[in-house]
């Protein structure tokens, strides 16, 4: 995560045509060598932090969640020291003079760089231990209001946490737009107009989907598949995601509650869960987090804790989870070469199970109350309505203790469906317990940025479904590595859309892309 940091006019980019040094020869690699040592200590304590986080949610002994407790408490203390070094402060001022010239991309670095220093020591101590404390407590009364169907129990907590988001985004320098605030902290560059226009031109375009998806005969069925043995699903979810590209060597998958994927390119831990009743559960999940997985085997080893060696933010994180779990994974080409395969390991349950039913189970559409189990056509739908919500909570335009009734009636115009609790509404996600506003975009952005990535990918590479129907995903995990993986954060989200597909960030792909698949699907 970065937030923006004010920078001095002198610490330009010197692409092509380097400046002669004031005082040659420059001292600066010197400093700059020093920083990113600095920078690769902060982040080696990161990723022991972020193994303490996986360990607690695949290992940890139910009796022992003080222990960890106690670690992550020393931990954070520990990162937070190197984050605020005063040297690194120093090392940055001295390539921030007009003799600073730095590389292209030394300069990446080094900007991401003086973004963290100063979102690490800008904020006071009290304010960080307070929303700390905040943060914990308002967890945990979530998650009771939230087994108790209990709202108003839960209000007091989310109006500090606006209130403290709004006094964050003062101190950081963002009072007048702290939603923008909030949104950057995700998607570094990216605006709430930006998005507002993005999210109505697909609503435009969706809603009609929807209704006439709704309206056809077509239906899937899911109850058709019991029984399957997981000790098979986990063997062919190992076979489905070597072969997509993630590198065993360096990263595995366990068994978790919930699925994620943490680590870093050097060590990705990877989980799923498994349904002896829903195994195509798993193995999307499986391979959602493979799309992360690969992402971060693709950033450059050597600039790991650098901002050449970290993604660009949650929204193409997820459009290299979605792209992998939805364009290639629900296709026809991949299934072409996996239906075999996963017939082999599951003939009896599979039996009755037509290849057509098989596809059809894949690409189910059926409204959902429950963002997490929204299907792909009206996933998007769930994220438009939170968007909508953070904005006019943000704005002051919505009342905290109106936002169920909000909820309620916004469910009801977009999805066609009325919670009839709070649980299945404006509790059900984890998101806001924690004071995480400005997150849920990510995943829609992340959709279109996945199509349009796919719509670009396939007119680069004719045949490329071909080779996924003989098993082959290289050619696809080349592309990414070479235009998405290895740029590290050297461009924006949108800046980096535009390189590499030709055009501005749009939802069109996305549209025509759902179009096309479900339409096949349910509109014949
Ligand atoms: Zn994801």
């Amino acid at each position: 995560m970065a937030i923006p940091g004010r920078f001095p006019a002198s610490f330009t980019a010197t692409v092509g045509k380097r400046p002669a040094p004031v005082q040659p020869p420059s001292n600066m690699p010197a400093a700059y060598d020093q920083l990113v040592a600095k920078l690769k200590r902060a982040h080696t304590l990161g990723t022991v932090a972020d193994l303490l986080g996986w360990d607690e949610q695949v290992n940890l002994p139910a009796d022992s969640a003080d222990v960890r407790a106690g670690q992550h408490a020393v931990m954070a203390e520990t990162q937070h020291a190197a984050a605020t070094d005063p040297e690194i402060g120093r090392l940055l001022a001295e390539m921030e003079t007009p003799s600073g010239a730095l590389s292209a991309d030394e300069l990446v670095t080094a900007r991401h760089a003086r973004r963290d220093y100063d979102r690490a020591t800008k904020l006071p101590a009290d304010f960080v231990t307070e929303k700390a404390a905040h943060s914990s407590r308002a967890y945990h009364a979530w998650a009771d209001a939230k087994a108790r169907d209990d709202f108003a129990a839960y209000a007091p907590f989310l109006e500090k946490h606006l209130v403290l988001a709004h006094r964050e985004a003062e101190l950081l320098g963002w009072g007048a737009r702290p939603y923008d605030y909030a949104i950057d902290r995700h998607d570094p560059g990216m605006t709430a107009a930006q998005i507002t226009a993005l999210f109505a031109e697909l609503k435009r375009g969706l809603l009609p989907l929807v209704s006439a998806i709704r309206a056809s005969a077509v239906a899937a069925q899911p109850q058709l598949f019991r029984g399957f043995p997981v000790e098979s699903q986990r063997a062919f979810l190992r076979e489905v995601t070597e072969r997509l590209g993630f590198n065993y060597r360096r990263g595995r998958i366990d068994v978790s509650l919930h699925p994620f994927c943490s680590g870093t390119g050097a060590d990705i831990r990877m989980t799923t869960r498994f349904d002896a009743d829903n195994p195509l559960d798993s193995l999307f999940s499986s391979i959602h987090e493979t799309g992360h997985g690969l992402y971060e085997q693709g950033l450059p080893l050597t600039q790991l804790g650098t901002a050449l060696g970290q993604a660009v933010g949650m929204a193409i994180h997820e459009s290299q989870s979605r792209l992998w779990e939805n364009q290639v994974a629900r296709g026809r080409a991949f299934w072409k070469f996996f239906e075999p395969r996963f017939r082999a390991l599951f003939p009896a349950q599979l039996a009755a199970i037509s290849s057509d039913a098989l596809y059809l189970a894949v690409n189910a559409v059926e409204p959902t109350l429950i963002r997490v189990d929204a299907d792909e056509v009206h996933y998007n739908l769930h994220i438009l309505l939170r968007f909508e919500l953070e904005q006019k909570l943000f704005s002051g335009a919505l009342a905290v203790r109106d936002l169920p009734a909000a909820w309620n009636a916004l469910c009801g115009e977009m999805l066609g469906q009325t919670p009839a609790s709070n649980r299945e509404g404006v509790l059900q996600d984890v998101h806001w317990s924690s004071g995480g506003f400005g997150y849920f975009p990510s995943y829609c952005l992340g959709n279109m940025v996945a199509a349009q990535l796919w719509a670009t990918v396939r007119r680069t590479l004719p045949g490329l479904e071909e080779d996924f129907a003989r098993g082959d995903f290289g050619r696809l995990l080349g592309w990414l590595r070479e235009n998405i993986h290895t740029q590290g954060r050297r461009h924006d989200t949108l800046t980096l859309v535009r390189r590499v597909t030709g055009e501005e960030l749009s939802p069109q792909p996305l549209l025509a892309y759902l179009r096309e698949r479900y339409g096949g699907l349910y509109l014949k």
